[in-house]
């Protein structure tokens, strides 16, 4: 009779903590789901002034300036751009948390926004001896359907952080069909650069939020260690993994896989794959 009873204390004192448990756990949910709230909006409030900052400065480098006019213009401007990229950052992340990013379905042109994200690059290359190359296969489609913006962020994420971390020698841009059949093709794209390399015990970790190789408050290398774990949650979006090679000195290789509903090669994209 002991025993019973004192199994009937045991589970009633184990039921009230789950329920405490239960309300704790429900608490931090809603607290969790306030936080991204406000960082999604604060992001999105400070957006807004910043791109009006960014297009004056813009046609004020348009217009005569002496050449020290010029520097102080370009440093606005490229402050400006960084600070809309953490910003846009924080605003993603917020969105990833709180289980709310979605991506778009629209047909674009494949080659065309490739072309454009290589473009878009070599302007940050010249300070530095780096040659940007990319090789697409022949059997590329040109056209599919998928959130083309989504796809342009990955890639100019990686070979962002190919040109940061590599000082000289190549980046390469592949991008290859795994799979294709008459209504989907299978994608493979990978970055590889002759850069610093990644330590082979930081590599298990690179893709979380926040995760940095070099942590120190003097580091050499700005950013926030969020790029790399967006690129992964819309790579998954996009049915596909993200993964990474790589040997310190040497260089490294990221490479990820997407699936892509084929559109009719001969309809017009429905939606510019600039920016
Ligand atoms: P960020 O570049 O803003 O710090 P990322 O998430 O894009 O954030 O990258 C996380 C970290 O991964 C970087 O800080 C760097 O330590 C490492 N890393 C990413 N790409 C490369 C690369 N190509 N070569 C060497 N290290 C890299």
């Amino acid at each position: 009779l002991i025993t019973i009873r004192q199994s009937v204390r045991e589970m009633k004192s184990l039921a009230v903590h789950t329920v405490r448990l239960e309300e704790a756990t429900q608490k931090a949910d809603e607290a969790n789901k306030a936080k991204s709230e406000f960082l999604a909006s604060m992001s999105h409030e400070l957006r807004t002034p910043l791109n009006g900052v960014i297009g004056m400065t813009e046609l004020l480098a348009e217009s005569k300036l002496d050449e020290r006019q010029r520097r102080f213009v370009h440093t606005c401007q490229s402050s400006g751009k960084m600070l809309l990229k953490l910003i846009s950052d924080i605003l993603d992340y917020s969105k990833i948390e709180a289980g709310c990013m979605e991506l778009e379905q629209y047909c674009f042109d494949l080659r065309e926004l490739l072309d454009d994200v290589v473009l878009s690059m070599p302007i940050r290359l010249d300070d530095k001896n780096i040659k940007l190359t990319c090789h697409l296969d022949e059997l590329l489609p040109t056209r599919v359907i998928g959130d083309s913006h989504r796809l342009r962020q990955v890639l100019l994420n990686l070979l962002g952080n190919a040109i940061k971390f590599t000082d000289q020698g190549e980046i390469r841009l592949f991008v290859h069909p795994q799979r294709i059949d008459d209504a989907q093709v299978k994608l493979l794209f990978s970055v590889e650069d002759t850069g610093i390399g990644i330590p082979a015990d930081r590599l298990g970790s690179l893709f979380e939020s926040f995760s940095q190789v070099d942590n120190s408050i003097s580091r050499k290398y700005g950013g926030t260690g969020l790029g790399l774990s967006i690129s992964k949650s819309i790579v998954e979006k996009m049915g596909g993994v993200i993964g990474v090679e790589s040997q310190e000195g040497v260089g490294s290789r990221f490479w990820f896989t997407a699936t892509f509903p084929r559109c009719d090669e001969t309809s017009e994209p429905n939606q510019t794959t600039k920016p």
